[in-house]
């Protein structure tokens, strides 16, 4: 039980979240309640409007909810100031979401420091990080390209190398492959699946392409801003952590 695999590193409880409409409230998130192990991976499905985009926003401490609480490797959001919410983003959540938004004058490495320096550490240990994630997801060769010399694909593998730059605890994922092929798209799933076993992240990956769920642990599913109860997929039931 005390392995760090059975750890909550993302616990949401009954989490509302209400935007004005009109006269009345539109609810975008009602009463959800969803708990993500260190090391799983949870896909998260359901139509345009659903509520998947507002639930990263809150878990990401984006958006503080309307009520309920939202803990992030044991710290309760709500608890904290904007300073350490931000601070809490900073060192525990890796966010990607669909476009990369790389800045397109920073070679690929020069992405990955400039958020670390951010976090404090010397530049020469930022860079030798930074190589190292890029070398893991598959650009080792390719350390000095801007963006504009990188495919879509290896966009978004620099935006997924730098999201783990400070050693999230949690990794919320907002269709990663909405912009891509097929076989681009799969390849990226099996490396979130690589970097979800390999640090031992929290990953919540909100996906339109239910092909791909059985790469994942375990799928929970969003309508009208409730989410019903997560099913475990094929990779859960299988021993692949061996
Ligand atoms: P999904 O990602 O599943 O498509 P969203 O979380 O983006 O769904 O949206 C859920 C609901 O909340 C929708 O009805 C959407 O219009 C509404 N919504 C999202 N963001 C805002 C906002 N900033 N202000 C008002 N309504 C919003
Ligand atoms: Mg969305």
């Amino acid at each position: 039980m005390n392995s760090p695999l059975n750890n909550t590193a993302l616990n949401l409880v009954n989490v509302t979240l209400e935007y004005p409409d009109g006269d009345g409230t539109l609810k975008a998130l009602d009463t959800v309640s969803l708990k993500v192990r260190a090391g799983e991976f949870v896909s998260l499905i359901g139509p345009s409007g659903s509520g998947k985009s507002s639930l990263l926003a809150v878990a990401a401490t984006l958006v503080r909810p309307t009520a309920g609480l939202v803990v992030v490797d044991g710290e309760d959001a709500g608890g904290l100031p904007d300073s350490g919410r931000t601070a809490l983003r900073r060192d525990k959540i890796g966010i990607i979401f669909q476009q990369p938004n790389l800045l397109p004058s920073l070679t690929a490495v020069e992405q990955l420091v400039i958020t670390q320096r951010l976090r404090g550490g010397t530049a020469r240990a930022a860079g030798e990080r930074a190589a190292a994630l890029l070398d893991l997801v598959g650009l080792g060769h390719a350390l000095a390209k801007r963006p504009h010399q990188l495919s879509g694909g290896q966009r978004q593998r620099v935006n997924i190398a730098r999201a783990l730059m400070g050693n999230p605890a949690v990794l919320l994922v907002d269709e990663p492959t909405a912009a891509l092929d097929h076989q681009r798209s799969e390849a990226i799933i099996r490396l979130l699946r690589q970097v979800t076993d390999e640090f031992g992240v929290a990953t919540v990956m909100v996906t339109h392409d239910t092909d791909f769920v059985p790469l994942t642990d375990a799928v929970a599913s969003m309508r009208d801003g409730r989410l019903s109860g997560r099913a475990a997929t094929a990779a859960a039931a299988a021993p692949r952590r061996g």
